[in-house]
């Protein structure tokens, strides 16, 4: 009795340091919890991917269910899969006009309204996951997305990340980037402006539409993903050669997407809550590409026969060549493009130099 009484007591002078602690807005927002109504929520959720999708469609399904509970059920949200209530490339333009509050996806699809969103995800030759997420985090990149989405009436967070993808599905050979020339490819954000000048011609697809688009000749390559994904859209049967590495995705970003205006309407515990469930779903897809990639590899190589190709190093230092020429045309769009692209320059710049003693030296080291 005597502990219980104690605790309590405790938990009475706690409650009352941090009341006194807060500012006043942080105050309100506690008292609001406590005295109003617990009012419910219903939202909607729409995704670019197939419903239940491993992987990519997965994090929006955590997310959801991480908020239901973490909210005692006041906020629910139906996740819908591409095509269920808004096809994979409008979650933008759904999500901003308010006829689904929230949306998962991926800045680079959304290139044609704001080529800028692009930094957001992955640049070819830019940034891994790693690089970016911190970037991101703690290099001012959330504040410069916040900026470049505004306008769109949308709020942009980290939805996940890939890890380095896969170099893609060929049905013949890739020696050198003559073999490119007049290839119609699938493969999405800045890599497509890298192909065109290779006399390429990319494709902008869903990944809902690659299988019978390889099988029936409407493209004759394409790129989805890694091992995990690739494996469950079964490319494996209409591909010869799978190659490595993604050096157009390396270590893409995955986007959660919440209409400004009715977010911000949100009581602010439930506003913290997206946020922290927006972190966990995130992270969660970052394992789980990395565990499930690793097993999907051996199944597509040992079960399935797929040949592994690694592009050819004269390649890679073309399209490296080009792809850093593209990047930097993008400061040249608009004055929030050059922001953007001096921020992720600089920040590459000297993330590269740390990695270069860390990352790339243990993984050479490991090698010897
Ligand atoms: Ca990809």
């Amino acid at each position: 009795m005597l502990g219980i009484k104690y605790l309590k007591t405790l938990g009475l002078i706690t409650t009352a340091l941090i009341l006194q602690a807060c500012g006043s807005e942080e105050q309100a927002a506690v008292s609001d919890v406590a005295t109003q109504p617990q009012q419910t929520y219903e939202w909607k959720l729409v995704t670019a991917w197939p419903k239940n999708f491993p992987g990519l469609g997965n994090a929006p399904e955590v997310f959801a269910e991480k908020v239901e509970i973490m909210s005692a059920g006041r906020m629910k949200i139906r996740v819908y899969g591409d095509g269920e209530l808004v096809p994979a490339l409008e979650v933008f333009n759904a999500v901003s006009a308010g006829t689904a509050e929230i949306g998962h996806g991926a800045a680079y699809y959304w290139k044609g309204k704001a080529p800028e969103a692009q930094f957001f995800t992955a640049l070819p030759f830019g940034m891994n996951g790693r690089e970016m997420e911190s970037w991101i985090q703690y290099g001012g990149g959330q504040e410069l997305w916040d900026e470049l989405y505004e306008p769109f009436n949308l709020i942009p967070l980290p939805g996940g990340n890939t890890g380095v993808q896969m170099g893609g599905w060929f049905n013949k050979e890739i020696n050198s980037k003559e073999d490119f020339q007049g290839l119609k490819m699938r493969i999405p954000g800045l890599a497509q402006d890298v192909l065109t000048q290779l006399g390429g011609v990319p494709v902008n697809m869903p990944g809902s539409e690659l299988f019978t688009s390889l099988q029936t000749g409407v493209i004759d390559a394409t790129e989805f993903n890694g091992p995990y994904n690739d494996l469950a859209f079964g490319l494996w049967e209409v591909a010869d050669y799978y190659y490595y590495p993604g050096w157009h995705e390396p270590g893409s970003v995955m986007e959660f997407l919440f209409n400004k205006e009715q977010f911000e309407a949100l009581p602010a515990d439930l506003q913290e809550i997206m946020r922290t469930a927006a972190e966990a779903a995130s992270l969660d897809m970052t394992n789980e590409f990395t565990a499930r990639n690793t097993i999907s590899l051996q199944e597509l190589v040992g079960n399935h026969g797929v040949e592994l190709r690694e592009f050819p190093d004269d390649l890679m230092i073309e399209l490296n060549r080009i792809s850093q020429g593209v990047i930097d045309e993008l400061a040249d769009l608009s004055p929030i493009g050059a922001k953007i692209h001096a921020s992720y320059r600089d920040y590459e710049t000297n993330v590269k130099e740390f990695h270069s003693v860390s990352e790339e030296a243990y993984t050479r080291a490991r090698k010897l």
